[in-house]
């Protein structure tokens, strides 16, 4: 595993490679915020960015990308489909649009956001048929569990390449973690540096003042060297280049390990399992 610079990158299991750091725009302003902040992000080395139809920002994104000169081959583009356009044929109605308003012919990875029950299994047909089509460079799925993971098996023709969950230093799921490495999924963290608050959590500022960095380095660091990849959010320039200021120093494996130890399975998002949206 080489995580030298920013453009370091991991081969998902159909050997499309993935950056392992992207930006997450997540509340990000669809329009001028959305495209400073990618603009910001692009210019800083970042070569993957984190959308999804919910997020009303696809406009913005595509737009952003296109501006920035940078080819669209280099930028690895997620988005995701919103739980009220699952079904068959309605998701592949609404990566149409989600195409449209990205303004591009494909995207790298496409996303189911949630496991949503009698529904998920149709909507991941969709998925395989989109990337039967080489529409989608790659498809997974996001807020798994180790049950839906197992529940979407059944019948499946393409294992997910990319699970997407709520992961930091207080929420681990070894379970989700094995099961994932074990069918050659790779998990990829959101919310990796907990809303911010990564910043200032004392074990994580702590390892960070032996290596010169703050505690959301740390918390990205760690998610790295896990073999995690993870999408920080920021719409502030400063913050946007200091998340991926991560590239020149690695944690000890003791390091690691008090990091792991601060698991306590504390989630700032919902439960997978428990969800009414
Ligand atoms: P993050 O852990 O990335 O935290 C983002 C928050 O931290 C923002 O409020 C940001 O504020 C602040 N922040 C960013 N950098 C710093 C810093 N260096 N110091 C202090 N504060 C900082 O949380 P998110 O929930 O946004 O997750 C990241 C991405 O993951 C999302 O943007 C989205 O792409 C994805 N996601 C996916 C979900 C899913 O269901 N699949 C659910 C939630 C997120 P500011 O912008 O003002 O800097």
């Amino acid at each position: 595993m080489i995580l030298d610079s920013i453009a370091s990158t991991v081969q998902l299991a159909n050997d499309v490679p993935m950056p392992w750091l992207g930006l997450g725009v997540f509340r990000t302003q669809e329009g001028e915020e959305v495209e400073q902040s990618i603009q910001w992000a692009l210019d800083a080395g970042y070569r993957s960015i984190d959308t999804a139809r919910i997020y009303a920002n696809e406009v913005g994104v595509g737009r952003a990308i296109h501006r920035s000169g940078v080819p669209r081959t280099e930028v690895f583009v997620t988005t995701k489909v919103w739980n009220s356009d699952q079904g068959y044929a309605s998701t592949l109605k609404a990566f149409d649009e989600s195409l449209e308003r990205l303004g591009m012919s494909y995207v790298d990875l496409y996303l189911i956001h949630w496991p949503v029950k009698g529904k998920f299994r149709d909507t991941w047909r969709a998925l395989e048929t989109l990337y039967a089509e080489g529409r989608a460079r790659a498809i997974g799925v996001s807020n798994f569990l180790v049950s839906h993971l197992e529940e979407l098996r059944v019948g499946a023709s393409v294992v997910p390449m990319v699970n997407q969950v709520e992961f930091h230093p207080y929420l681990q799921q070894p379970a989700l973690q094995d099961f994932c490495r074990k069918h050659g999924i790779r998990l990829e963290a959101w919310s990796p540096i907990m809303k911010g608050e990564a910043v200032s959590e004392p074990t994580l500022a702590a390892i960070g003042q032996r290596h010169g960095k703050n505690g959301a380095q740390v918390a990205l660091r760690w998610i790295l060297q896990k073999g995690v990849v993870a999408i920080p959010k920021s719409v502030k320039k400063n913050r946007i280049e200091a998340n991926a200021d991560i590239f020149d120093f690695e944690l000890t494996p003791d390091e690691m390990h008090q990091i792991d130890g601060l698991d306590r399975h504390h989630r700032y998002g919902p439960d997978p399992d428990n969800f009414n949206f």
